[in-house]
């Protein structure tokens, strides 16, 4: 009897692919796949919706979009909603990656499988795949770009830097982190680069739910406290809508215009970033080719419905907690004044004329 009932229920496991309650593979293939994304407050967002509700109707799938406005609540009952009309499949990127648990043991209860979408789902063993870019890479990208534009290489210095980082309940956040300072981290301790605030711990620097509002206030207090006298010479940002908060704060106190503007990174490419680039105000953001990731979880998410292979190349660096999750971690690419043309007008992510 034990091995009867491991046996079914490894075969429920198995079932992961949306046809073990008892429909057919051919009912998922033209099946209902819930998108649940974050906020429409950025535009990644959006096009991440929109890119996989093409790609997903391309290949026949049903497709229910939605967007959890950045409150977890809203999140859990849009995902629930799925689960109740009927979803093959739950596309997922959390709002909080620690909120989702009760919800996906009902996915997984209604054999849905699911894929954690750019955010890695904490804390369940109810995720079956990963799609994501390389995130401590972007990290690296950021850090790497202050170091070279600020010519520390060249033993230039000492530099005044500030830290930010994302949201808290974001997994990602400590990996663009930790990459960011696996390069920085070096020159603070030679103080070469000096954090004049003295905050650099994680609960210092965080911005919950990525919010530019909060990280212009932030930014606000920093140069009233700290810069006074000092300069800012870079600001490491982890997001475009958080880089344009600081700017903003930096140019109401005259930076920009009487004395030049920090270094200050950014992320995503968003459209805004990029005019502020070539303005010269925002000095570097990290592009991450949505279409792409689109294409890569609509490929495993087509492959667990039909019993095909989802693509991984990443085995060992996501745990959740509870569970190692396969991924397919795609590359970031560092874009500034110099190489935005190439990289998001020849690409098609940006036309000529919505960059003027
Ligand atoms: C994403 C970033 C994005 C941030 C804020 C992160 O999880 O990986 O691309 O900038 O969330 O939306």
């Amino acid at each position: 009897v034990t091995v009867g009932l491991t046996l079914s229920l490894a075969a429920c496991g198995q079932s992961a692919n949306g046809a073990g309650d008892g429909t057919t593979k051919a009912d998922a293939k033209g099946g209902l796949v819930g998108i649940a994304m974050p906020t429409k407050s950025s535009e990644r967002w959006i096009n991440d919706g929109n890119n996989m509700v093409k790609e997903f109707q391309a290949k026949g799938y049903k497709t229910d979009l939605q967007y959890g406005d950045n409150v977890v609540e809203n999140q859990v009952a849009q995902v629930e909603n799925m689960i109740t009309k009927g979803a093959k499949l739950l596309v997922i990127a959390a709002i909080d990656g620690s909120s989702l648990t009760n919800v996906l043991q009902k996915a997984a209860d209604a054999h849905i499988p699911v894929i954690s979408y750019d955010r890695l789902i904490l804390g369940t063993k109810n995720v079956d795949y990963y799609a994501t870019f390389d995130n401590y890479k972007v990290g690296v990208l950021q850090g790497s770009y202050i170091v070279d534009k600020l010519g520390l290489k060249d033993g230039k210095g000492p530099f005044n830097i500030e830290l930010f980082a994302g949201s808290p309940d974001d997994n990602n956040t400590k990996y663009f982190f930790n990459g960011a300072m696996s390069v920085l981290g070096p020159y603070v301790d030679d103080k070469k680069l000096v954090v004049q605030s003295g905050q650099t711990s994680v609960n210092q620097i965080a911005t919950l739910r990525w919010d530019g509002g909060l990280a212009q206030s932030r930014m606000d207090n920093l140069l009233s406290k700290s810069y006074t006298a000092a300069r800012v010479d870079a600001v490491l940002s982890p997001y475009d809508g958080i880089s344009i908060g600081i700017i903003s704060s930096l140019k109401g106190v005259g930076y920009g215009t009487g004395r030049p503007l920090p270094v200050v990174t950014g992320q995503d490419g968003e459209l805004a970033s990029v005019k502020s680039i070539i303005a010269g105000e925002q000095t570097q953001t990290v592009y991450k080719d949505t279409r792409q990731l689109a294409k890569a979880a609509v490929q495993m998410g087509d492959a667990l419905l039909t019993g095909g292979k989802p693509e991984v190349n990443d085995t060992s660096q996501y745990d959740n907690g509870v569970k190692t999750v396969p991924a397919q971690l795609l590359q970031p690419v560092s874009v500034d004044k110099e190489n935005y043309r190439k990289i998001l007008v020849d690409s098609g992510q940006y036309t000529a004329d919505q960059l003027k």
